[in-house]
């Protein structure tokens, strides 16, 4: 199926408002049949990795990075998704097979499966530490936890809106969603015109079953702002490890383990927690590794 995943960027109300949407319906299909993902999973999953490319196009730097981690007490048992500022994600869920009763709302049940709990966000700008910021999950349905963290963390008044819609056949039937903040010197005119809006719309999810796309989503929530779509970026499921990567990772493990697991005298098998390729290493590799091992 060809890749017409995008998002855009738009500033709206002279300058005082910024917007973010996205349509990312391929690329939660190819997170799902990588992970084998039950249809909590891919929503849960889905919303985070939608959320975390819009905030990547926040990134100034070619090799800036994002990541969000979700540590919850739900049965999904947590998520990480990191992604670039080119628009590629990459994330897993640690339990994938998580099935539970829709909520009562008639939708699936993201904020049961993913629990209580924390979201961090780690935004490595290249600088000597990353910058980390944790809040308390609120619904742990994600949107609300990410606008959470844009007032707790950020301090910049937001709103983020996600959704994931899945066949029955458990394929992805849309996602996207959408991000709105206001900027400093915000109008009491823009605000409420902004919050009137939001308070007006359906929910993502509906908005998505009607089949409106990322301009026309940005639209509802920008109504009578004069919203102007500055950048439209293709968004894509891209993890980029291989072979040496997954190599250096093995030698930092230390001189000791690699001799203990060279002395078995099998192939070990490294699997990528992001897109699941297996890398196999022979004893006389481990053997060599140890050289290089601390
Ligand atoms: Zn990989």
């Amino acid at each position: 199926m060809s890749n017409n995943d995008y998002m855009i960027r738009a500033t709206a109300g002279n300058a005082m408002v910024r917007g973010f949407a996205i349509t990312s319906r391929n690329l939660v299909d190819e997170a799902r049949k990588i992970h084998d993902l039950s249809p909590i999973c891919s929503a849960a999953l889905g919303r985070l990795m939608s959320g975390a490319l819009m905030m990547g196009d926040m990134l100034k730097g070619d090799k800036d990075a994002l990541t969000i981690t979700v540590d919850g007490d739900g049965p999904i048992g947590g998520l990480l998704v990191t992604v670039n500022n080119k628009g590629q994600v990459k994330g897993y869920v640690k339990n994938n097979a998580v099935a539970l009763p829709n909520n009562e709302a008639g939708h699936l049940n993201v904020g049961g499966a993913v629990g209580n709990g924390t979201l961090t966000v780690t935004r490595d700008l290249g600088l000597k530490d990353p910058y980390v910021g944790t809040i308390q999950l609120l619904s742990g349905e994600i949107a609300d936890d990410l606008t959470c963290y844009f007032v707790e963390s950020e301090q910049i008044p937001s709103s983020v809106g996600l959704g994931v819609l899945v066949n029955k056949d458990f394929s992805i039937m849309e996602a996207g969603g959408f991000i709105v903040q206001l900027m400093p010197g915000a109008t009491e005119e823009v605000i409420s015109r902004l919050e009137s809006n939001i308070q007006g719309m359906k929910t993502v999810t509906d908005i998505l079953r009607d089949g409106k796309t990322p301009e026309e989503l940005l639209g509802m929530a920008l109504d009578g702002l004069d919203m102007e779509i500055t950048d439209k970026m293709p968004v894509e499921y891209h993890c980029g490890c291989d072979r040496d990567r997954v190599e250096r990772a093995l030698v930092l493990i230390g001189k000791e383990e690699l001799k203990s697991m060279a002395d078995e005298e099998n192939d070990i098998e490294i699997k990528c927690h992001f897109c699941q390729k297996a890398y196999t290493f022979s004893p006389k590799e481990l053997k060599e590794m140890q050289l290089r091992a601390k």
